[in-house]
């Protein structure tokens, strides 16, 4: 694992930050460039000692989890981080032991599936898998795990639908990128708070993700191109924040 900072921001919102814990390199370069694709911030640990440690320090919102790692057996790491009780209200403890978690077992592996169930993965996934089963998975999961009942997120005139990774302008549909998706996903949950660019960095980034340094400043220009200019306000040397009030739909072009 790359040397990721320690005094990184603690992110209080909802977002996409997936652990992968797999010890083949081939399987684990696979899963980070399908979720990276699909607008997660992912980062990769080869072992359990490793994964305990980038639990201690960054808040993920999901974690795959393979059962064999060179160091021991996947379960004790998820039977450990369930034993880990709840935080005191208003404390962002790490690592959060209520974080949703999907095994990977192989084909035959009926009782690991079994026992991963019942110490408490939320699900699990057959090796070899479809990338496209594995997101709707890991969609269906985060989306049990947000408790919301209707995922669909409304804000003026934009409908954003954080499972399906769609979003709609006045009904039509606005393509966006992965990254663009994620940014806007986290400032909308995050509103009316100014969030800073180290904070969407960390939202949006694993650790080792090779970042321009203007990244954020041209996924923003994106949006607003796309969304609208008066979406996303900026808080000159700040942040940027999605206000409560949703601007209101763009007036007719008067017509003499
Ligand atoms: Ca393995």
């Amino acid at each position: 694992m790359n040397g990721f900072s320690l005094n990184g921001p603690r992110v209080p919102f909802k977002h996409m930050r997936a652990l992968v814990v797999e010890d083949d390199p081939g399987i684990a370069s696979g899963l980070q460039a399908s979720l990276r694709q699909a607008g997660y911030a992912v980062d990769t640990c080869p072992s359990l000692d490793a994964a305990w440690l980038a639990l201690a320090v960054e808040p993920f919102d999901v974690m795959l989890l393979d059962l064999g790692l060179p160091d021991g057996e996947g379960l004790d790491l998820l039977a450990r981080l369930r034993r880990r009780p709840a935080p005191a209200p208003g404390r962002d403890d790490l690592p959060r032991h209520d974080m949703p978690v999907l095994i990977m077992t192989a084909r035959d592996g009926v009782s690991d599936r079994i026992s991963g169930l019942d110490s408490g993965a939320d699900d699990y996934i057959v090796k070899p898998f479809d990338a496209n089963e594995l997101l709707a998975r890991l969609r269906a999961m985060l989306r049990r795990a947000g408790g919301r009942s209707s995922p669909l997120i409304q804000h003026g005139e934009l409908v954003v639908d954080p499972a399906a990774h769609t979003v709609r302008r006045a009904g039509e549909p606005v393509p966006l990128g992965g990254k663009e998706f994620a940014l806007l996903l986290t400032l909308l949950q995050a509103r009316p708070q100014v969030l800073s660019k180290a904070r969407l960095e960390s939202a949006l980034y694993g650790f080792d993700e090779g970042l321009e340094s203007n990244a954020i400043e041209v996924h923003i220009h994106h949006l607003r191109r796309k969304l609208g200019e008066s979406l996303i306000k900026t808080v000159r040397g700040v942040g940027y924040f999605v206000p409560l009030d949703a601007p209101a739909p763009p007036a007719k072009a008067a017509r003499r």
